[in-house]
């Protein structure tokens, strides 16, 4: 491997490439358009756009694709080469500012939820400048955000930056009020943990349901599982090893920041962290992260699942997203500092969250909410369906002080003794961990840990920073009108504190204490993808995204049809493919081996000799009877799919069928397939096994 300063950043057309291929006038323009949001002019573009394609060309590309992030979920392109004919029968190498600042595909077949009539089928794609070209497999690829013919948003990118404006714009409010005269703008940060599986392909090909659907919808516990935990932080197995090196090398020539890999808790699963960015580039990175996964997965003969909830009974897979403030001046507003007790920013922000979170629980939720999800929230190794804030000892302490009068001590931090006097003393952190909080303080940032695994973290982010914006937006009204300014941010803080510090919850958020102390709380515990939804057209969050400019009514009601849409046609997928997995694999393999227990005692039988044949008939008694009950239940399911399907007048009716009637008979088929696999001859079972695909890459 060459060098990692080398490689880093090679495939982009980052500020160090502009800096050196741009003139000083061009550069200096488009910087201002970065860091402070000025429009950009056409000249600009037209230089810009052929110094890129220099670049490029160089780097041996030969198209460019404007990229972008669709309401399916995941990121689209579409390739034009850089050739245009010069009329003698050559060619030459053309962009030009024009293709660099816009494009058109055909929106049509994108979802739109209703917003767009089919007669009006066209798209705009317009460049995002903040977030880097960069380049991927031989095309220039341009970040760039997605809308229709009348300007409304048709992917996740636009409410994204639209939701940081309004951040920037509330907590400069705020800051000017508490005496902050330098800062310019607060930008968002993010860094995505991401978790994902890494099964062997051979596997992979032999099952439909990872196939068509990314999950196991068959399968028995293997006898070991995860109970030993021996996975953990494990020594990484040679080919896992060579995968994550070839991994961590794509990701760094795209110039992102990889630092953090090890295995997972549970067996076959794997963990990746990048150093965080600006939340607009942290999304696009990690939409890249997980697509680069894929394939060079792919080419060590192995292959990445990304789903929630690939194999039952085994932890599934999130996405940890750490969010912070920080002003273009370098100051993390989330960083309480050595006495947090007299940070009076600090607190601000920090309460701002608080009641941020609490007050729009339900959109943090449904922003996190996924048909994968389904089978994490509120299972044993993910946070609950319910909210709630995590901030440990010393800020808990504080918030009691302001709630009582004012804060006048920090519980301190102290060393850590660990008894051995040739090991360092180290620095002790002034909370603990939590590990079973949705929404932990962890130091100087916040980790929201519902976030699905294989979900583009843009709806967490700007759900989180419009309801922040929002609560610092109320803070500022009545910060600029105040007097005194510091018996005003007491009295806030207070306030806050009283009336939000029910989301704050410090225990043990897994145990079942929780969730009756939480109803006694009145914290919603919205269980399905399918309930979590309505919130999205709930009036209170319908006002605050269209106050402060980041969804209309309109693109919020056309985000609800989508999500109802995208939930019916998850579980009608799966459903139709158990069914199929069901009468053409699973019901042969099982017939066939009960003929030959039939087989087995006949022929015995026939031969005269007096033996025992129990053990035979009993086994078939046990297979019969479970397939006798299996195909009744393939029946049942076959039945609430076409009823389910047939509802097509209210979207949310439907949905609600295919969760409450559909999502549960398949439960119920899996269960009497998944006990037939623990009777049947394992050479005639059709699927590879649990144990097969998580102990044997
Ligand atoms: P932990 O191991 O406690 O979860 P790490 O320090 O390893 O925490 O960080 C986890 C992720 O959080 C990393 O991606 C890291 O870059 C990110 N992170 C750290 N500080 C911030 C911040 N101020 N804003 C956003 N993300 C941050
Ligand atoms: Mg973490």
């Amino acid at each position: 491997m060459s060098k990692i300063s080398e490689i880093f950043g090679s495939n982009v057309f980052s500020d160090a490439v502009m800096k050196e291929r741009l003139p000083k006038a061009t550069y200096k323009a488009l910087k201002k358009t970065i860091d402070q949001g000025l429009p950009l002019t056409s000249e600009v573009a037209e230089v810009v756009a052929g110094a890129m394609k220099d670049w490029a060309i160089e780097k041996g590309a030969t198209h460019f694709t404007h990229w972008f992030q669709p309401l399916t979920g995941i990121t689209a392109e579409k390739h034009d080469s850089f050739i245009s004919p010069t009329g003698d029968g050559k060619v030459i190498m053309e962009f030009s500012g024009k293709e660099l600042i816009k494009g058109e595909p055909d929106a049509s077949s994108f979802p739109s939820g209703g917003l767009r009539a089919t007669f009006e089928a066209r798209g705009y794609t317009a460049w995002d400048c903040t977030s880097p070209a960069f380049i991927k497999d031989g095309s220039l690829c341009i970040p760039t955000a997605f809308c229709s013919y009348t300007g409304e948003a048709l992917d996740k990118k636009t409410p994204l930056l639209r939701s940081m404006e309004a951040l920037s714009k509330q907590a400069i409010r705020v800051l000017r009020a508490l005496g902050n005269t330098t800062s310019n703008r607060v930008i968002t940060t993010v860094g995505p943990e991401q978790e994902y599986f890494i099964i062997d392909k051979k596997y992979y090909d032999q099952r439909k349901d990872l196939i068509f659907t990314g999950r196991t919808l068959f399968g028995a516990k293997p006898p070991k599982g995860q109970e030993l935990e021996d996975h953990y932080f494990g020594s990484l197995k040679q080919r896992i090893s060579d995968f994550m090196k070839e991994v961590d090398e794509e990701l760094w020539k795209l110039g992102i920041t990889v630092k953090t890999k090890h295995n997972e808790v549970a067996p076959a699963q794997h963990e990746l962290a990048p150093i965080f960015s600006t939340t607009n580039i942290a999304t696009d990175h990690n939409q890249l992260t997980m697509e680069i996964l894929k394939k060079v997965a792919l080419k060590h003969g192995l292959v990445c699942l990304l789903h929630e909830k690939p194999f039952a009974g085994v932890n599934g897979s999130g996405k940890h997203n750490n969010w912070s403030m920080a002003t273009d001046d370098g100051m993390n507003l989330l960083e309480p500092g050595s006495t947090p007790h007299d940070n009076e920013q600090f607190l601000v922000f920090l309460c701002a969250v608080i009641k941020a979170v609490d007050e729009y629980a339900d959109l943090l939720r449904v922003s996190a909410a996924n048909p994968g999800n389904d089978h994490r929230l509120g299972a044993n190794e993910a946070p609950p369906a319910i909210i709630s804030i995590f901030l440990g000892d010393q800020l808990q302490d504080i918030l009691e002080q302001l709630e009582n009068g004012s804060a006048t001590s920090s519980k301190g931090t102290s060393e850590l003794k660990i008894g051995v006097t040739t090991l360092p003393a180290l620095p002790k952190d002034a909370t603990d961990r939590n590990r079973t909080s949705p929404f932990a303080f962890t130091g100087n940032k916040f980790e929201f840990r519902m976030v699905p695994s294989s979900a583009s973290i843009a709806a967490a982010n700007f759900t989180l920073n419009t309801i922040v914006a929002e609560t610092l937006s109320q803070i500022a009204d009545r910060l600029e009108k105040a007097t005194d300014v510091d018996a005003e941010v007491q009295q806030i803080l207070k306030e806050i504190v009283k009336n939000h510090k029910r989301i704050i919850f410090n225990g043990n958020g897994y145990s079942d204490e929780w969730v009756e102390e939480a109803q006694r709380r009145g914290l919603p515990n919205i269980k399905t993808t399918v309930e979590s939804i309505k919130a999205i057209i709930n009036e209170k969050n319908l006002a605050v995204m269209e106050k402060h400019g980041v969804l209309s009514r309109v693109e919020m009601q056309s985000r609800y049809e989508i999500s109802l849409e995208h939930y019916i046609k998850t579980i009608n997928i799966e459903a139709l493919t158990m069914v199929d997995m069901a009468k053409r694999e699973i019901l042969p393999a099982v017939i066939k081996f009960a003929t030959q227990l039939a087989t087995s005692i006949n022929t015995i039988n026939a031969t005269g000799v007096a033996a025992d044949v129990s053990a035979q008939a009993e086994l078939l008694t046990e297979v019969s009877t479970l397939t006798a009950s299996l195909k009744k239940n393939i029946s049942a399911l076959e039945e609430a799919i076409e009823k389910a399907a047939s509802l097509h007048g209210d979207s949310y009716e439907q949905a609600a069928a295919y969760r409450f009637d559909v999502f549960e008979k398949m439960a119920v088929l899996r269960t009497d397939a998944d006990k037939l696999e623990t009777l049947v001859d394992k050479d005639i079972w059709p699927l590879p096994t649990y144990a097969d695909m998580l102990f044997n890459v």
